[in-house]
């Protein structure tokens, strides 16, 4: 059946008048699905039972349902385990700031990408998520806490990139005023470094925030942290970003995984300050989250604290991340792992 809740509003008219039905249905459905958020065509009270049927037989909204959540003591973040309509599960996290609510999604089910770190990589990927499935994640945290979404992060398992058409769509429905009109300002979407997606996302001109997960300076520590560093150089990396900042005018995030004995030394920094040389960049230092399957250890605070120091005596804008959601699987496709093995143990 077709993925109704994954197509524009001309697409749903086009699509309608089909079926014999006027413009406005289309308009109503589209808000239905994109502003009121349901996820039942039997919700759709202004429409014909008729119609609400002929919905029914012939499209699917790919509704993401709840499975259970995890609510952190420390900072009230929460985790949500969502099923899909095929069985499949992912995980999506709800964080409250001051500036607002933001939402961390999945665009993946697991992830192909391979990083050493990572738990979402452990089982490789599944199937790429459709743009409602996306959307849906928001759209359901949205309803079930009663708060506005604010902010969306495409930062939880799966590579974005690797994702590429869903996600152009995601984008574009997410910040569109007919749905949730959510500016494309307070969208981040972070990515490992396809470079030819790169060339290509910035000829689109968005106004997102790209992030770059950079993790290591040099192309020997980074292969050995990232399988993709040995499909695309630094140089190469790098020099896409710049042509992207000139294309939107954007400051772009550099993520950096600090590692204690991998990448955190007063050497790494200085390598790391001299690719961004010239950028209007900024860097988001992570204390590597310690997966219950790797063995990467944190720096201690001081040794955070002296790399971001390091960096910026040499002008580099940089922040530790504040970890949120500690307590509850916090890093990435850890809740979802868990749950797959003590269903299928
Ligand atoms: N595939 C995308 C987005 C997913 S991960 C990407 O690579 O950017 C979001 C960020 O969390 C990435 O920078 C990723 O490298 C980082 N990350 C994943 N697992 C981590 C862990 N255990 N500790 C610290 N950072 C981690």
């Amino acid at each position: 059946m077709k993925d109704i809740r994954s197509l524009s509003l001309n697409e749903i008219k086009e699509e309608f008048s089909q079926l014999g039905e006027k413009n406005f249905r289309a308009a109503q459905v589209y808000e239905w699905m994109h502003k009121k958020l349901v996820q039942d065509f039997s919700e759709m009270t202004n429409l014909s039972k008729d119609l609400r049927q002929k919905l029914q037989d012939s499209y699917t909204l790919s509704p993401v349902r709840e499975v259970s959540h995890q609510t952190s003591k420390e900072d009230g973040t929460r985790k949500y385990l969502f099923a899909l309509e095929d069985g499949n599960v992912i995980e999506s996290v709800w964080m409250q700031y001051k500036h607002g609510n933001s939402v961390c999604i999945s665009s993946q089910v697991g992830c192909k990408m391979g990083c050493a770190f990572c738990a979402s990589t452990l089982d490789g990927c599944v199937r790429s998520l459709k743009t409602s499935e996306m959307l849906g994640q928001i759209y359901e945290i949205q309803r079930l806490t009663g708060e506005r979404v604010s902010n969306v992060v495409v930062m939880g398992s799966g590579e974005p990139l690797d994702n590429y058409d869903n996600l152009v769509r995601f984008i574009e429905m997410l910040s569109d005023d007919k749905g949730l009109n959510i500016s494309q300002r307070n969208i981040t979407v972070s990515t490992c470094g396809l470079v030819p997606r790169i060339y290509e996302l910035a000829e689109k001109k968005y106004q997102i925030t790209l992030a770059i997960s950079l993790h290591a300076s040099t192309d020997e520590k980074r292969k050995s942290l990232m399988p993709i560093a040995k499909r695309y150089s630094l140089g190469e990396l790098m020099e896409a970003c710049r042509v992207y900042e000139e294309k939107c005018t954007r400051r772009m995030t550099f993520e950096y995984s600090l590692v204690a004995g991998v990448n955190d030394t007063a050497e790494d920094a200085r390598l790391l300050a001299g690719l961004l040389k010239g950028m209007n960049a900024h860097v988001n230092l992570i204390p590597v989250n310690p997966v219950t399957e790797r063995n990467f250890v944190q720096p201690d605070r001081s040794a955070c604290l002296a790399f971001q120091n390091k960096l910026e005596k040499m002008k580099i804008n940089v922040t530790i991340r504040r970890e949120m959601g500690r307590d509850i699987d916090g890093a990435c496709g850890q809740l979802r792992r868990r749950y797959l093995k003590e269903e299928q143990p």
